[in-house]
């Protein structure tokens, strides 16, 4: 990709190479590299480890994006690191504002955390 990517700007997935997620920021990047770094059960080993980060980043949540997404999720169905990669990508917002972690999209982590924070104040 061509053109420096300020921090926060987000990747047009078109353009979007394996090389290019390898270099970004954490944000960017599929969550087997962070289960490396951050995840515990690293060694279990994340089931993205060896599919195209590119599927991990859909350009959005709509229906033409439901094949990529469902394809995604079903990767992450399958993963032992699912409920870690869950609990992780809620816990940091910030890091995870692109892409399907734990099987979420961000959207649905969004959803998640209004939820928890509900059921917080109504304890
Ligand atoms: S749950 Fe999905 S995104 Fe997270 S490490 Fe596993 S396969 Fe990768």
């Amino acid at each position: 990709m061509s053109g420096a990517r300020k921090p926060g700007q987000a990747l047009a997935a078109s353009r979007i190479t394996s090389a290019d997620v390898r270099r970004t920021p954490v944000t960017y990047r599929r969550a087997t590299d962070v289960a490396l770094e951050e995840l515990p059960n690293q060694r279990s080993g994340a089931a993205c480890r060896d599919e195209e980060p590119e599927l991990f980043f859909p350009l959005g949540e709509g229906r033409a994006f439901q094949p990529q997404i469902t394809e995604a999720k079903s990767v992450c169905a399958a993963c032992p690191l699912l409920s870690a990669c869950e609990s992780f990508a809620l816990a940091h917002p910030a890091m995870t504002a692109y892409g399907i972690w734990g099987g979420t999209t961000p959207d649905e982590r969004t959803a998640l955390r209004r939820k928890a924070r509900a059921a917080r104040k109504a304890a």
